[in-house]
């Protein structure tokens, strides 16, 4: 399956499958013709993994590789420089390539490291995690400063996104449900019926059918591929994306990042902002029946113990999403039909506090 995803200056594809890594060397090819040396950036797990039989894909190219730490280690400044060094080392220019293979985390740095590397040269993004249907595309590639995470980063676009469903195979069950979060939240951001088809066909994440995943990917990629063709730089609607992560990155600051998955704790953030949708939006919905479903899946669904909802409220007004005194957050009216709201502490915690 091959979606185009189509952005205000550059138009990519997006191959989507068992078995399209078999796309590689035939868009290089064809795209990259001349290409003078292909970097892969992959972490230590995934490069464990997979890489073998990347380069032997690659073979008739000339290839470097950079092995970075696993995870949020990644995204550092220590690791952004080391892979500058290598790119200079191995004597890269203009007409090379860039290859991210890993998570979100391997993508953001990658991406980075290329928008950076000689005023930027192209790079292809190789997603190895369900999250990746959400950081692959819209084209923020960043790593994080001890003051805050994402701060360093820019806006640039990868020429090709190849998602082979097969490297999906060996994630851990944790990272699978951190990513199906945000299946999850493309579907309430936009379209009721994947909702609906989402809830009746996804009841494991252990076993997930292969038609199923390539359909829930491509379907995520779509919803977030027409919001951010709309909205590149978040002036308006991208924000819309944010649906649960007011209160998810305020619980991961909260509990210390790590200890719960990115979309776990959006997750929780989800089903506060729903409660919010019914009181504050209008929102009529069975959040019951989404709740039952979501920890048959294996989520907590209820606050983590021990988090203060004052230091909580405190961090939802830091967050860089925020205005002054009041905090901003994504409601739906309808399922499919997001708007954004400004509430004042006062009201998050008095919801919060029937959040339990
Ligand atoms: P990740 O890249 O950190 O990967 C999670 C863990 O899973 C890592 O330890 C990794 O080694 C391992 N792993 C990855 N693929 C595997 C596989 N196929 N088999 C076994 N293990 C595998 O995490 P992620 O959840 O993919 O991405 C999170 C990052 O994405 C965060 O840094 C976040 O800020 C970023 N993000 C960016 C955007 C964006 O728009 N750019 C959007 C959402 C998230
Ligand atoms: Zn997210």
């Amino acid at each position: 399956i091959e979606h185009v995803v189509k952005t205000s200056f550059k138009a990519y594809p997006v191959y989507i499958g068992e078995g399209v890594i078999g796309q590689l060397p035939i868009f290089i090819k064809e795209k990259q013709a001349g290409v003078t040396k292909i970097l892969i950036i992959t972490d230590e797990i995934v490069g464990g993994l997979y890489l073998a039989p990347i380069l032997q894909i690659l073979s008739a190219f000339p290839v470097e590789v950079v092995k970075v730490p696993g995870g949020e280690k990644a995204k550092t400044f220590e690791v952004y420089y080391d892979c500058q060094t290598a790119a200079l080392q191995y004597k890269l220019d203009r007409k090379s390539l860039i290859v991210a293979l890993g998570g979100g985390a391997v993508g953001d740095l990658s991406g980075f490291v290329a928008a950076t590397f000689m005023r930027g040269i192209p790079f292809i993004q190789i997603p190895t995690t369900i999250l990746a249907h959400d950081s692959a595309v819209g084209g923020k590639v960043a790593i994080n400063h001890p003051e805050g995470k994402n701060m360093i980063g820019s806006f640039y676009q990868p020429e090709a996104v190849i998602y082979d469903t097969n490297f999906l195979k060996s994630l851990p069950l944790s990272e699978r449900r951190s990513g199906f979060a945000e299946v999850i939240k493309h579907s309430l951001i936009s379209d009721v019926s994947f909702y609906q088809w989402l809830k009746s066909n996804i009841s494991s994440l252990e076993s997930i059918r292969e038609d199923e995943m390539v359909q829930f990917l491509a379907k995520g990629i779509e919803i977030k591929s027409a919001i951010v063709a709309e909205d590149e730089k978040e002036n308006g609607i991208r924000a819309y994306l944010n649906f649960g992560h007011t209160l998810g990155h305020a619980i991961e600051a909260e509990m210390g990042y790590g200890k719960m998955t990115h979309g776990e704790a959006v997750l929780i953030g989800m089903l506060f902002a729903l409660q919010l949708s019914k009181k504050y939006a209008g929102l009529e919905f069975d959040i019951e029946t989404l709740t039952e479903w979501v920890q048959q899946l294996g989520y907590q669904t209820k606050m983590p113990e021990g988090l203060s909802d004052e230091k909580l409220v405190e961090r939802m007004k830091g967050d860089k999403k925020s205005v002054g005194q009041r905090i901003r957050f994504v409601l739906l009216n309808e399922i499919g039909s997001p708007e954004l709201y400004e509430l004042s502490d006062k009201e998050i915690l008095c919801e919060l506090n029937h959040f339990k």
